[in-house]
């Protein structure tokens, strides 16, 4: 049997209340079935068991976190940098990046923090990031070919964080966290590798999510075998605080995404990065506004968690 770790409870509350579901392998369309166990105290979800073969689910040339690193020029690069500061010094909200200026306006305090981004994948975040002018940035990955230096200031390593001797200001996990086997060790880890005063940001899917609820294994973000666990708000906050972490906010941030991939699941089909060119203008308008509507209400399919180490 593929077994090489059997829970009886939940990952995140630790309750031994626990139903079964099973789902497939619906990214690449193979069609594997997987079982999963729903906790029913905290509402929390979780693979059991792991298969052995977990790396298989990996590879294939589409696996999105390895497409090749994207670098810019020294002129659109210091372009870049004056941006950033004018959004993050000057506080001009017209400069935000639009990709992660709302997550990264929340956790600044300064260009000279150290960053660990864990699950990094090509790096390109930590690279926008140099390029915006933080020169103390490393990316944690073990699927990495091997360790590398991108910059002055931006090394990716082929290592887990629990691996690392050094302490980090800011320590995030963009949709990485629930690729990991045990989430109460990793968030020790976190905890054990952050200065005083440091912040953890965890941005990840949450089964508080109107869609999950709704549309249960077609949810695009279920997404197994891949995610080991998606907590709810409920259970990854509990444990953060059983860890020791203040809770300082948590932020809805699904989008249109939720909708349309799952959709494509539901009519037998893989997931394609133009996916959503199958639906027309106005549905992805629509789904759109609902996002932002569900992110309101507390019903998105994905957090940013902010979490911070009291001195
Ligand atoms: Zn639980």
């Amino acid at each position: 049997m593929p077994i090489d770790f059997s829970p009886c409870r939940c990952h995140y509350c630790g309750s031994t209340a626990l139903g079964e579901f099973s789902a497939q392998e619906r990214m690449f369309g193979k069609g594997d079935t997987f079982s999963y166990q729903e906790c029913e105290e905290c509402a929390s979800i979780q693979i059991n068991p792991i298969p052995v073969n977990l790396g298989d689910y990996y590879t294939g040339d589409e696996y999105y976190s390895f497409i090749p690193l994207v670098k810019s020029g020294s002129f659109s690069n210091l372009l870049k940098a004056i941006r950033l500061r004018g959004f993050l010094n000057l506080k001009i909200d017209g400069l935000a990046p639009k990709v992660y200026g709302y997550w990264l306006k929340k956790v600044f305090t300064n260009f000279d923090v150290s960053v660990a981004d864990v699950g990094c994948g090509n790096g390109q975040l930590l690279y926008e990031l140099n390029a915006g002018g933080f020169k103390d940035l490393i990316g944690f990955d073990p699927f990495l070919d091997k360790s590398i230096e991108v910059a002055e200031g931006l090394c990716l390593l082929k290592s887990e964080l629990s691996e690392s001797d050094q302490k980090f200001d800011l320590i995030m996990y963009h949709h990485a966290f629930e690729h990991l086997r045990d989430p109460e060790k990793e968030l020790q880890v976190c905890f054990d590798k952050l200065n005083s005063k440091g912040k953890a940001l965890i941005r990840i899917p949450v089964t508080d999510s109107e869609v999950w609820q709704k549309e249960r294994e077609y949810w695009v973000q279920l997404d197994a075998p891949r995610h080991l666990t998606i907590p709810s708000v409920k259970g990854i906050s509990g444990l953060s605080e059983k860890i020791g972490f203040k809770v300082d906010a948590v932020e809805f941030d699904s989008t249109e995404f939720q909708f349309w991939g799952t959709e494509l699941y539901k009519r037998g089909q893989k997931l394609r990065s133009n996916g959503w060119d199958e639906f027309s203008q106005t549905e992805m308008e629509k789904w759109k506004k609902k996002a932002l509507h569900f992110n309101r209400e507390g019903k998105g399919d994905q957090i940013c968690l902010y979490l911070s180490k009291p001195e």
